[in-house]
Parts: C-alpha cells; sequence; structure tokens
C-alpha cells in the first residue's frame, strides 16, 4: 500500500497516521517530525526553518521534495509507506508522482480526514497546552488552516478525479476513526481490483 493522509491540522492526522501504518505493516513518514527535528539543530537552516514553521507557514518546495525523496528510496519503503503531511502543494504532487514512476511506482489511496474548524481550533489549542509545541497558538492555528485551506484543500480534487480519494469523519473515537479508515481503504482496494 503506497498511501497518503491529508487533513487540516489538527484532524487527528499523526494518531491515525501511526495506527494505519502499523495495521498495513508500512512505515509512517511524517513531514512535519522530520522538520521538527531538522529545526532543533545549530544552523542557518535550522533558524530558517524555526522562523518559517513557527509562522505557520509552509517550507519551501525544493527542500521538501528533496527530503521526501530521499526518505523513500530507503529500503523500508519498497513495500509501501503512508505520507503524512506531504504532498502539501500542487508542486508536491507532481513531485511525488514523478519520483514514484521513475521506480515503477505509483500511489494506491489518499485518505482525507474530515472534521470541522472550531473543533479544530479547540483540539489543536488543547494539544498546545499538553505537548507545548511552538507553532500551537491560536494565531498560527489560524494561519495554519487558512494556508491548508488555501494551498492543499485543492490537492484533494486532483486525487478525486484520479478515483483514489477515501473520504473519512475524523470525527469521533480514534479507534472508530482507524476504522472507517480500514473499511474505506478496502473498498477502494476491491472496487480497484474490479
Ligand atoms: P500540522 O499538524 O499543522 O498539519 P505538521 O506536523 O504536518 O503539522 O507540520 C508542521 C509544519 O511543518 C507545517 O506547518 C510546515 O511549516 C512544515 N511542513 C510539514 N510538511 C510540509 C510540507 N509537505 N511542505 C511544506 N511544509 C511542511
Amino acid at each position: 500500500m503506497r498511501l497518503v493522509i491529508m487533513g487540516p491540522p489538527g484532524a487527528g492526522k499523526g494518531t491515525q497516521a501511526g495506527l494505519i501504518a502499523e495495521h498495513y505493516n508500512i512505515p509512517a513518514i511524517s513531514t512535519g517530525d522530520i522538520f521538527r527535528a531538522m529545526k532543533t539543530a545549530d544552523t542557518p537552516l535550522a533558524d530558517q526553518l524555526r522562523a518559517i514553521m513557527d509562522s505557520g507557514g509552509y517550507v519551501n518546495d525544493e527542500l521538501t521534495n528533496a527530503i521526501v525523496a530521499t526518505r523513500l528510496s530507503e529500503a523500508d519503503c519498497e513495500n509501501g509507506f503512508l505520507m503524512d503531511g506531504y504532498p502539501r502543494t500542487v508542486a508536491q504532487v507532481g513531485a511525488l508522482d514523478k519520483e514514484l514512476a521513475s521506480n515503477g511506482r505509483q500511489l494506491d489511496g489518499v485518505i482525507s480526514l474530515v472534521a470541522d474548524v472550531e473543533e479544530i481550533v479547540a483540539r489543536l489549542l488543547k494539544r498546545a497546552q499538553i505537548e507545548g509545541r511552538s507553532d500551537d497558538n491560536e494565531d498560527t492555528i489560524r494561519v495554519r488552516l487558512q494556508v491548508y485551506a488555501e494551498q492543499t484543500a485543492p490537492l484533494l480534487e486532483i486525487y478525486r478525479a484520479r478515483g483514489i480519494l477515501v473520504e473519512v469523519d475524523g470525527i469521533g473515537p480514534i479507534d472508530e476513526v482507524s476504522e472507517r479508515v480500514f473499511d474505506a481503504l478496502d473498498k477502494l482496494k476491491s472496487n480497484s481490483a474490479a
């Protein structure tokens, strides 16, 4: 399974990504986690990443695509993967397609977690208290939701047109949401096999 999980910040992507990856025995790759690890260094690049991420904006496509291509070339991705937080721009969609095609591969499914904006803001503010993420304050959250709506939501239509989009209600107990995802992916698989 080569999968992508999408959804606005705070829709529970990271949590679901972990469960889905475990279920299908594939690695979950989070560009957010990769960048959070990178920004702790004492380098000019880390300074740049801190400034971008703490303001709620996106890291540039060139750097992001290069990091993902390197990660996908690792051995554990041979039988599949779940990308969490990538692609996020139309340019990243193209870069991922190209990267996969160069190895005769393609995406099997794109999971879209759907959640209401106000529910999301409340969840993110709660997460900020628990985890202390520096990009989880109300102003940054609003910026991230807006950037998502402008730059990332249009990607859903690209994948819908390809017939590989599955939309799942992200509200509810964690296990219930995962079950919805598994059911939706099973349906997608049996449709594409037919
Ligand atoms: P969220 O929960 O807000 O979706 P993530 O952990 O996925 O957060 O990402 C945190 C930040 O890392 C983003 O706001 C952005 O600055 C950066 N980032 C992560 N993935 C990408 C990407 N594919 N392209 C550009 N920037 C990214």
